[in-house]
């Protein structure tokens, strides 16, 4: 397959590339780094099934040769509000993404006659309140709260997905991703799983946002690509949700990331930090993907915090010297 994979510099994205690289196919990747990072695309500069197209996903895409995949997964992806690759402050680059990113996306995938993915998120359910969230249920979105402008951004994106598929006939698929973290995750993007091994590596406290109460379900990055893959090739065009669905509290999450980094500067509760409509609980029901792609997560919780502990290890070291 030829493959046009948009946010291939990102931390999904990248392992997204990799994986179809090995699997033999061509790869056209599409970012403008505006939270990409350059090094996660490095290995592949002397790689003949691999080129770059250096370009806003908001703008018109124009490829000239064949396709038969489109990937739309560029778009901010962090809720952090003190790091400036946040969502919240790329409020208008966030909705453009997610809104003339998937038009564009989409409009390239039925000229080429390519078969299209979007990459959505959890946070279709808003602040749910069914758990855990299965595909059925429809969420609990505030339209002008912090979150919106990344939440309606997808819902839209969805909704324009399914336009094409059933106006257009486009080849869709729709994955929605719970919280995923591996390797090649940016260390100052703000999101906990960065945050956290960072504080446990330097011996510093972690920071809490809020009680702690709230909880996540973590899914190790080989697990999610593993998922996508699967979706890629099934003739599914409903929503599939795959993430781990190991329920954990924020509070006891960070302290597992202390246990295997031997920190023991403790937690420190920061109330004000929580940003507004935070979930309380995120959960996937993946009974769907089990069901129809027989995918289910490999990777525990201790050994994907290991492998990316080890990860972010290095990348502190070569910081440093
Ligand atoms: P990331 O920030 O590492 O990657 C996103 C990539 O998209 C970056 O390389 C960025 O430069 C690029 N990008 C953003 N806007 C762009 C634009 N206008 N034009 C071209 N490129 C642009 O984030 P990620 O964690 O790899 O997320 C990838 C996708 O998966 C996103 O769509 C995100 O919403 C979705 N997702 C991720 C998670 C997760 O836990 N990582 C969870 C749910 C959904
Ligand atoms: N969080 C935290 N400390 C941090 C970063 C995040 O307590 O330093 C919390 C955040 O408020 C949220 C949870 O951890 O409740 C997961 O946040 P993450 O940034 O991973 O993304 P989210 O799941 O909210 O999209």
């Amino acid at each position: 397959m030829r493959v046009l994979i948009s946010g291939a510099a990102g931390f999904l994205g990248s392992h997204l590339t990799d994986r179809l690289i090995k699997e033999g196919h061509t790869v056209i990747g599409l970012d403008n780094f505006i939270t990409g990072n350059r090094a996660n695309l490095a290995h592949l500069t002397k790689e003949a099934n691999f080129s770059l197209m250096e370009q806003d996903v908001s703008t018109f895409i124009k490829v000239n040769e064949p396709l038969d995949y489109v990937l739309h997964l560029a778009s901010p992806a962090s809720p952090s509000k003190t790091s400036p690759l946040g969502y919240p402050n790329l409020p208008i680059q966030t909705m453009k993404a997610g809104a003339l990113g998937t038009h564009n996306t989409l409009g390239l995938a039925k000229f080429h006659n390519a078969k299209f993915l979007l990459a959505s998120t959890s946070e279709v359910y808003g602040d749910p309140l069914v758990h855990p969230q299965p595909e059925s249920y429809w969420g609990n979105c505030d339209p002008v709260g912090v979150r919106s402008v990344y939440d309606e951004a997808k819902r839209f994106a969805e909704a324009l997905t399914m336009a094409y598929h059933n106006f257009h006939g486009v080849d869709t698929r729709i994955v929605r991703i719970f919280n995923t973290f591996g390797p090649r995750m940016r260390l100052d993007d703000g999101r906990s799983v960065p945050n956290f091994i960072q504080q446990a590596l330097r011996k510093e406290p972690l920071t809490i946002y809020g009680t702690g109460e709230q909880t996540r379900s973590f899914c190790y990055v080989d697990d999610l690509i593993d998922g996508i893959r699967l979706l890629m090739d099934s003739g599914e065009h409903m929503p599939v949700n795959i993430g781990n669905p190991q329920e954990v509290s924020i509070i006891d999450f960070a302290l597992l990331i202390n246990e295997l980094t031997g920190n023991t500067a403790g937690l420190q509760i920061n109330t004000s930090e929580r940003l507004g409509d935070d979930p309380e609980r995120r959960q996937p029901d993946i009974t769907r993907a089990k069901t129809i792609l027989g995918w289910e997560p490999e990777v525990s919780l201790r050994q994907g915090l290991s492998k990316a502990i080890d990860y972010m290890c290095t990348k502190l070291e070569q910081k440093r010297s």
